[in-house]
């Protein structure tokens, strides 16, 4: 079992993957210095578990032992909530993206999922999928979800591509398994993960059978390419020093994902052409993920950190209009992290047993993120002033004749060592501009949806019809009374009436 961080460096090494960056095949990713702060992050989800087991672990139904609680599948509200407090804490750690969420959602999201598609079709998914968990926790592996393909023509469904490897999609089938040709873009963690669960993207209709594909390979399968995405800023990596990354342990890590006739035995697949189910699978996956994204407001933590340090550092900290832009900041942080929680306590059971977060409210989570992360970085700009992106570099600074007038003309008051100064602004720059950026800001933007995406699923949910009659009956407009559309329903009976647990 794969239980610390040596451990997890060890269990990545010598699996000879094709993976590309800057035009050439790296030989070992986890020397690799702009993907290593990558799998530090990863790592960082391991070492939580050692030292706050209450928090980043549980006992597995499945194995009876205790695992990560990356790998568990949620079996009550109180799960989903511990979910969200990890994440927040491990954003406070990395002040990244920390990469296992895809396949805890993924997980979450299939124990269900495989459930219904077998009451309705007769296959036996559940049951293969509950041993593929089993395995995965026995052995404590990082899971890899793979979602989004890379789409080509969006106004076309996959079946009408010109070019069918445009989504992922099963290209034969022998008595032993299934064979996959396309892409997934941008897949988070996909090189530091041990597992990759290959999944539809979008809803499905009837000619897209062979689109309808779920099931885990090994990363290291024969057939798979990644391409590493490069980063803002990522060379600084490559750099001497360290103070010029600004976050130079920890970064994400996102990839393209190619695939070439690869091969999934039967034993691994847990959807084959069952198109109905492939919409509920995005769904629910995409419920559970949008509210995992209160992960930010645990790198959001860290961006306050640095802002009301550097006001420290610059003798404004006392300002009134200075305490107000890092009261904001908490507001809009703490903003993401409610949404969040409040979508896990308000869960629901689904029929295998699993719990399901609110999706409304998952919904209003994620919205919020794609906004708010811009706000607190326009605000800890502000505090931060322009030497965030005017400062010298490391070399300036260790210069025998300059680097003594740097010290000099950049210090902040009295007390601070000009380093230090220098560091915190570099770490605003790295999560503003810099590497992580890309995961504060970006990718709370379009990571688990664009924000259209949310608003069409708000849209669903808003149920203008019930309040309108709600409406219309306080005002005594005689037409809505007594019609049964006005009895509230769905998401507004949930939030006033939530399931007892
Ligand atoms: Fe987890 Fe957040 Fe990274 Fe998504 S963006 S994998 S929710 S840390
Ligand atoms: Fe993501």
């Amino acid at each position: 079992m794969i239980e610390t961080r040596e451990d997890y460096l060890g269990s990545l090494r010598g699996r000879n993957l094709d993976v590309y960056l800057f035009g050439q095949k790296v030989e070992e990713p986890v020397d690799h210095p702009v993907i290593r702060p990558s799998i530090n992050a990863v790592a960082e989800t391991y070492e939580l578990a050692r030292r706050d087991p209450d928090l980043a672990t549980a006992v597995s139904p499945f194995t009876g032992e205790r695992i990560n609680r990356f790998l568990h599948i949620a079996a009550s509200r109180e799960d989903l909530v511990m979910q969200n407090k990890m994440q927040r804490r491990l954003g406070q750690l990395t002040g990244t993206c920390f990469q296992r969420c895809v396949g805890m959602d993924a997980f979450n999201a299939l124990h269900s999922v495989t459930f219904e598609i077998d009451e309705a079709c007769g296959t036996s998914y559940h049951q293969r999928f509950c041993d593929f968990v089993a395995f995965a926790q026995r052995h404590g592996y990082v899971i890899g979800g793979a979602m989004t393909d890379v789409k080509g023509d969006r106004s076309k469904a996959p079946h009408q591509q010109a070019d069918p490897d445009l989504f992922v999609h099963v290209t034969r089938r022998t008595k032993d398994g299934v064979y996959i040709t396309g892409a997934k873009a941008h897949q988070t963690g996909c090189i530091n993960s041990h597992w990759l669960i290959v999944m539809p993207t979008m809803r499905l209709g009837d000619n897209d059978r062979d689109f309808a594909v779920v099931g885990a390979i090994p990363v290291e399968t024969p057939g798979i390419t990644y391409i590493y995405g490069r980063q803002s800023c990522d060379t600084r990596a490559m750099e001497a020093g360290d103070v010029d990354s600004g976050n130079a342990k920890f970064g994400g890590q996102e990839a393209m994902i190619l695939f070439d006739d690869v091969f999934i035995p039967n034993e691994r697949i847990f959807m084959d052409g069952e198109t109905d189910f492939a919409a509920m699978l995005v769904e629910r996956f995409t419920c559970y993920h949008r509210r995992s994204y209160v992960c930010k407001s645990g790198v959001g933590d860290v961006l306050i950190g640095a802002a009301a340090t550097i006001a420290d550092y610059n003798g404004v900290d006392r300002a009134s209009h200075i305490r107000d832009k890092l009261v904001e900041m908490t507001h809009q942080n703490e903003t993401i992290y409610s949404t969040g929680i409040a979508a896990s306590y308000q869960a629901a059971k689904m029929k295998s047993g699993a719990w399901l977060c609110d999706d409304m409210i998952a919904n209003v989570c994620k919205h919020h993120v794609t906004r708010t992360p811009y706000e607190l970085a326009r605000l800890a700009q502000d505090l931060a002033g322009g030497l965030v992106v005017t400062l010298p570099s490391e070399q300036d600074f260790d210069h025998e004749k300059i680097g003594p007038l740097l010290q000099k003309y950049l210090q902040g008051r009295e007390g601070v060592a000009t380093g230090d100064r220098v560091r915190i602004l570099r770490l605003i720059e790295n999560l503003t501009l810099g590497r992580n950026a890309v995961g504060y800001l970006t990718e709370s933007l379009h990571g688990a949806g664009s924000p259209q995406a949310q608003r069409v699923q708000m849209a669903r949910a808003a149920q203008l019809e019930s309040r309108k009659k709600m409406a219309q009956k306080l005002a005594g407009i005689e037409t809505a009374l007594d019609d049964p559309a006005a009895e509230p329903g769905g998401y507004l009976e949930r939030v006033f009436k939530p399931e007892k647990p």
